[in-house]
């Protein structure tokens, strides 16, 4: 991935746009139902159409797509508005196509008055036999036929609420012969007697998703409307109405849906995970949301870096999230704060360092000298990771060992003389000497050690509970893998995805820890506090492994 990308298909086309003059600016928009939160896939679409409009003269709408009232939300609404900013962009306009509701009443009225649509009285039952197949055409609908005059009489009376829902249907006149299925008389407004979360009770007709979008484009001088691949076929409906209605033409331009290894990205599936309390709720830091992630401790850099480095691209496939948590990694190392915690603690004793005698030694907060020093309290009993320890040494082990020798990070070098076991033989206590002339930063010792290890100071510590995060899914396609085998996605969960410590003892500097600090734990990985932390009960997320986790154990050194 060089710096000097080359434009990808659609930055091609804006360029040949402007260059011809064409459109002096452009506008694009994002446009989202309002039925969920968003997802990395959202992401991309944000990156794209806000990253257009950042990088050409012109500017980016959000507009709720909020057509179909029995799923969409106020709630949805404000997360997403929330999440488009946490990802660093702002939008120009924030639209509703339910603003448009009564110019796309008046739009249908225009196509009726122009004999290119109809009121239908079949149920969605007998207008699917009457589709026809992609090989075989379809029949008109006896209703087919209607005057203009009953058509706007019908209309008029389906919106004013005089039948019932399912009763009727407006529907555009093209050709039940088309060789697009799409274009074969397709629904224009269906009746819904249902409450809106904007209009209220005003509306009892509903228009359709494609009857609504090419249209609320049209409306707000959409440019360049960017969808995903399943819209192909609908782009010649898009077109058509545009034409039929004589409206600012905006054109619709598509690109592959992102997909991402070890997950799932849509918004019903992400629903039933959290329906069935396969996680808890939709920012679940294992979800691969943007308040998941964001409350896991990714940081808006990070996506965005993520979401340009992938780029967009016309065929589907799927994103291994290793890219995505090594651009995590990379902004985390220049910006995490250190510090020192144990997961798995054993107790250290120093024998030869005086009782009760506490010092304050410097240690770096990370590698940019901008973030400085905090002091780290020292003292004869200490706590270290349990993995630190071994009884009888591998090949290249340079920790701690009997008789060897290791440095504790930001102090001294220490040696183990001895340690404690219980009956289960479990080491309790580990007992070493300390070198006081090796101390860090004030080296005399001429002592060489390979190993550095962590450690926190057992009167000074204070206790976290901290949450490890492993793949939602033990598969890495979760979707096509169940689909394919008529099995369903949630057969493939990882049971293991969270492991709670409830007991790791942190450096006393944590007490002040906030939700939007990043952390680097020494040696374990880049941490976050989770919004469940109180003062009383610190609780930290793992956003991600220092390494890429999945090809962790096989080389580990101290
Ligand atoms: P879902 O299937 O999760 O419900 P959706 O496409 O129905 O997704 P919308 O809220 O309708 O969700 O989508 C808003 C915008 O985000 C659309 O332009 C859509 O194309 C885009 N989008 C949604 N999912 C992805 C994805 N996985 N990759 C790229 N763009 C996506
Ligand atoms: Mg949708």
């Amino acid at each position: 991935m060089s710096e000097e990308k080359s434009l990808n298909f659609l930055e091609d086309i804006i360029e040949q746009d402007l260059k011809e003059g064409k459109y002096q600016s452009i506008v694009t928009r994002f446009p989202p139902e309002p039925n969920g939160y968003l997802h990395m896939g959202h992401a991309t679409s944000i990156c794209l159409n806000f990253g257009l409009t950042k990088k050409y003269p012109g500017y980016t709408n959000l507009r709720f797509d909020d057509t179909n009232p029995l799923t969409e939300d106020t709630e949805y609404v404000e997360s997403i508005k929330a999440d488009i900013k946490w990802l660093g962009f702002e939008w120009k306009n924030e639209l509703y196509a339910s603003d448009y509701f009564e110019q796309l009443y008046q739009y249908a009225i225009t196509l009726i008055k122009k004999g290119l649509a109809y009121v239908d009285d079949l149920t969605a039952e007998e207008i699917a036999k009457l589709k026809g197949t992609p090989t075989e055409h379809g029949k008109d609908s006896p209703h087919r036929g209607r005057s203009i005059e009953e058509n706007l009489d019908l209309f008029a009376r389906m919106k004013n609420g005089e039948f019932i829902d399912g009763a009727k249907t407006l529907r555009a006149k093209i050709d039940m012969a088309h060789t697009n299925m799409l274009m074969r008389d397709p629904l224009l407004y269906r009746i819904k007697h249902a409450h809106h979360h904007r209009t209220g009770n005003d509306w009892c007709i509903y228009p359709m998703y494609d009857f609504a979008h090419g249209q609320s484009d049209s409306i707000e001088n959409i440019t360049h409307s960017i969808c995903t691949l399943e819209f192909i076929p609908h782009r010649e409906l898009y077109d058509w109405f545009i034409e039929k209605l004589e409206i600012y033409p905006s054109h619709q331009y598509e690109f592959a849906r992102r997909n991402l290894s070890y997950t799932v990205m849509s918004k019903r599936k992400l629903l039933q995970l959290v329906n069935d309390k396969h996680v808890n709720g939709w920012d679940d830091p294992r979800m691969p949301t943007i308040s998941g992630m964001r409350r896991r401790g990714f940081t808006p850099k990070s996506i965005r870096t993520f979401c340009d480095k992938v780029g967009i691209a016309k065929r589907e496939n799927i994103i291994d999230f290793s890219l995505l948590e090594f651009c995590l990694r990379e902004d985390l190392n220049n910006t995490a704060h250190r510090a020192m915690v144990v997961l798995d603690p054993i107790k250290l004793i120093i024998t030869n360092y005086e009782n009760n005698k506490v010092e304050e030694l410097p240690s770096e907060n990370g590698p940019d000298e901008n973030l400085g020093t905090r002091l780290l309290p020292f003292s004869k009993e200490l706590w270290i990771e349990r993995e630190d320890f071994m009884e009888i040494p591998a090949k290249k082990w340079f920790r701690l060992a009997p008789g060897a020798m290791v440095r504790l990070k930001s102090a001294y070098i220490i040696k183990c003389d001895n340690f404690i076991k219980d009956i289960d033989g479990n080491v309790t206590e580990i007992h070493c000497t300390y070198f006081p002339e090796s101390k860090s930063g004030s080296d005399t010792s001429g002592l060489a050690t390979k190993g550095v290890i962590h450690w926190v100071s057992v009167a000074q510590a204070l206790t976290a509970e901290v949450r490890l995060y492993d793949r939602l899914f033990k598969v890495e396609n979760p979707n096509s893998d169940s689909e394919d085998s008529g099995g369903d996605f949630k057969d493939y969960i990882n049971p293991a995805s969270l492991q709670t410590i409830t007991t790791a003892y942190i450096e006393p500097s944590l007490k002040n820890a906030t939700e939007t600090m990043r952390y680097q734990f020494i040696r374990k990985g880049y941490f976050c506090l989770d919004k469940d932390a109180t003062p009383e009960k610190l609780v930290f997320n793992r956003t991600v492994t220092l390494k890429d986790a999945w090809v962790k154990e096989t080389k580990k050194e101290g």
